[in-house]
């Protein structure tokens, strides 16, 4: 899974799985590009990357319209001249029972999880197939298909996710360019340790016992991402500990 002399754009790349990705692409010799809304966290992130001697550049964006979506994939070209990869990581949950959740939130959660990679992914196709081709990993999660009813608006668009990537998959396959999903289980980040949330689900749904370090679906995504991959697209791939089938 050599990334060597390949340039990628990661979204929500600031904390969490998002900076997970972006140190196991920078580990395999990637060249990035991070887009965050939270431009401490991102400096943050890019500098430690550099000091460790890798390349990476901060782009400051809110993946959620259109015209910033554009704008951020039009910085990360002009950072490197052509883009091979995209990884739409950006996502927020918010735990709401079905009953109280209002307009606002269910708007929040689909303008993050899904029309944002809606436009990532539009940007990042108009110029592969320009290029001659590229590789797009949209994040999605286990809540697409196996959902928890106090985040109803989180799974439906999770599920919004793998249905999307399906679509730009068929629709760019003679252009070069494979789009696949990747679907976590209980990673260890920082949401997923408010009130011992994480714990408690390793301990009653997930076989191996334990939430995945980042770095585990970093792995994956580095994968689909990388020239290993010649013939996955459209697919979804699953990486819970076993959450899936208990
Ligand atoms: P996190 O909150 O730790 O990090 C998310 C990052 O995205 C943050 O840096 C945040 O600033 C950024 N972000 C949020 N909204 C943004 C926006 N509008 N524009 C740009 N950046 C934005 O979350 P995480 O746990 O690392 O989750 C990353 C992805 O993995 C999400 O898509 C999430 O749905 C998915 N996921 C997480 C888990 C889990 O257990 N943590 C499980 C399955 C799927």
């Amino acid at each position: 899974m050599d990334m060597q002399g390949k340039n990628a754009v990661v979204t929500g790349a600031a904390k969490g799985l998002g900076r997970g990705i972006a140190e196991e692409f920078a580990a395999r010799g990637a060249r990035l590009a991070l887009i965050d809304k939270d431009r401490a966290a991102l400096d943050d992130t890019v500098a430690a990357l550099n000091a460790a001697g890798h390349q990476a550049v901060a782009i400051e964006a809110s993946v959620t319209h259109r015209e910033p979506c554009r704008a951020a994939f039009a910085a990360a070209v002009a950072a490197y001249g052509r883009i091979d990869v995209l990884v739409n990581n950006a996502g927020i949950y918010i735990r709401t029972p079905i009953e109280r959740i209002d307009d606002a939130e269910w708007d929040v959660i689909f303008d993050v999880c899904l029309r944002g990679v809606f436009h990532m992914a539009t940007a990042a196709v108009e110029h592969m197939r320009a290029q001659g081709g590229g590789r797009i990993v949209n994040i999605s999660s286990v809540d697409g298909f196996v959902p928890f009813p106090a985040m109803a608006h989180y799974a439906a668009a999770k599920a919004g996710v793998i249905s999307l990537t399906r679509s730009f998959a068929i629709a760019y396959a003679d252009d070069n360019i494979l789009i696949n999903s990747v679907a976590p289980g209980a990673i260890d980040t920082g949401p997923m340790r408010e009130n011992g949330y994480i714990q408690k689900l390793a301990r009653e749904r997930i076989p191996l016992k334990r939430g995945a370090d980042p770095r585990e679906i970093a792995r994956a995504v580095c994968f689909l991402a990388s020239e290993a991959n010649t013939y996955a697209t459209g697919e979804n791939m699953i990486v819970s500990g076993g959450l899936v089938v208990a």
